[in-house]
């Protein structure tokens, strides 16, 4: 029986790999729908890859492109945030939710009320919203399936294992493009420098959250929910060749490990095959070659962004969603040239701060007032790094802007 996947956030660094997968194996799945923000070309030529059967972009601006790029097809086309929501709504056997930040976050609760099984890639799902979430998911009843490697390795090193043996779990995280440099050198980090990550080809966000070592503070509250257990049980390890994902620590002291290539479609696989497995056809992990996997400590001086999701993380989630939120808004202005790199933890722990002054660090009731507690602490944000914004002459100049759009 061939498995109905719709894929919301198909363009990406995420979405594009799980095409890789699909492609792989026609007879197995066939795909509903494909999503994006605003690129209508890159969405044409996914629904065309994937044969989807319908496409639907965000942006209404880019409508018209989408329909012209697939004139001729049977892919049906719509635009605008209700066409995602109801797309996302829509039923099917599982849904790849693979939309970057807390925009990802009601699409992906629209597919869990639909009863559809989720592959987990938006971790804001829950850093923005954790209990909240994971109380729909429990209402529903919907299979829920981590895609970030780390979990994805939890995952499978807790299958028959009782959580009540399970002493520790540790993620492992590559360190960062910056691992070794000082403090002083990191205030003068550019986009490009922070973008290039050693070991994973990821998008811009998640680039710059590994850089700052943030990315292992999500992952910390996303093992949270994910495994339902406290802060004190979790724990981080710098291991920079990525080819150990995770550790679960037994209560009798043994160690389980998983290694892999650090390869994104590992994990979207095991998702979409899920509970099977399916025969791999990439190179297998050549074992005698590893003949240098280290494992340190994270500098949580260096990289205090870290230290900030922990102490976010026993204040609960209040405080885990607006952490998320200053977050995401600094990375969009430190990836737009705005700010410094080391703003970016300072612009988060202010936003906390003035955040708990105005007391809004209580426990949103549901995935709605966590999304309203996350625009709340935006604005907050936004007022946090007017000070900080970069003159306009170390601004990019408008060539530099032709020559990058995004910048
Ligand atoms: P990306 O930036 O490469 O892609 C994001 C996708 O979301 C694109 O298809 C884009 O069109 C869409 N999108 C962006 N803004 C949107 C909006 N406002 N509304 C609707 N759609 C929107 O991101 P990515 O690296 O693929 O990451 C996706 C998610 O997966 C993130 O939450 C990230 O943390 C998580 N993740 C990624 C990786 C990785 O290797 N890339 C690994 C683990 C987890
Ligand atoms: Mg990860």
């Amino acid at each position: 029986m061939t498995k109905r996947i719709s894929i919301l956030g198909a363009t990406g660094s995420i979405g594009q790999s799980a095409v890789s997968v699909l492609e792989a194996d026609r007879e197995r799945f066939s795909v509903h729908a494909v999503t994006a923000d605003s690129n209508a070309l890159k969405l044409a030529e996914t629904a065309i890859r994937v044969n989807a059967a319908v496409a639907v972009i965000r942006d209404p601006v880019a409508l018209p492109l989408l329909k012209q790029a697939l004139a001729g097809t049977p892919v049906k086309v719509a635009a605008g945030d209700e066409a995602l929501a109801d797309i996302a709504g829509e039923q099917v056997d599982l849904t790849l939710s693979a939309i970057v930040g807390a925009a990802g976050v009601a699409p992906t609760a629209a597919a869990v009320r639909a009863g559809n099984s989720i592959a987990l890639a938006n971790k804001e799902c829950l850093t923005c919203a954790g209990s909240s979430f994971m109380k729909l998911v429990a209402r529903y009843g919907v299979n829920l399936l981590p895609v970030d490697s780390e979990h994805n390795a939890v995952f499978q090193l807790l299958q028959g294992h009782d959580m009540a043996d399970v002493a520790r779990i540790t993620l492992t995280a590559s360190g960062g493009p910056f691992l070794g440099w000082s403090k002083a050198r990191l205030s003068d980090v550019t986009r490009a420098q922070a973008l290039a990550h050693p070991v994973w080809s990821m998008g811009d966000k998640i680039s710059i959250d590994s850089a700052t070592l943030m990315n292992k503070g999500l992952e910390l509250i996303e093992a949270r929910y994910l495994f339902g257990l406290e802060p004190r049980h979790l724990d981080v390890v710098i291991h920079p060749q990525s080819v150990v994902h995770a550790f679960v620590t037994l209560r009798d002291g043994a160690v389980h490990a998983e290694l892999g290539a650090a390869d994104m479609r590992r994990p979207i696989a095991h998702c979409f095959y899920w509970p099977e497995r399916r025969t791999e056809p990439f190179e297998a992990l050549p074992l005698a070659s590893l003949t240098d996997l280290t494992f340190q400590k994270p500098d949580l001086d260096r990289f205090p962004a870290l230290q900030l999701a922990k102490d976010a993380m026993e204040k609960g989630q209040g405080a885990e969603t607006v952490l998320n939120a200053a977050n995401e808004l600094a990375v969009a202005y430190f990836l737009e040239n705005r700010i410094a790199f080391t703003d970016i933890p300072a612009i988060v722990r202010q936003t906390l701060a003035e955040s708990e002054r105005y007391g809004l660090l209580h426990e949103p009731g549901s995935v709605e007032a966590a999304l309203e507690l996350d625009r709340e602490a935006r604005v907050i944000a936004a007022r946090m790094l007017l000070p900080r914004q970069k003159s306009a002459s170390q601004k990019p100049t408008a060539q530099e802007r032709r020559s990058n759009p995004t910048v």
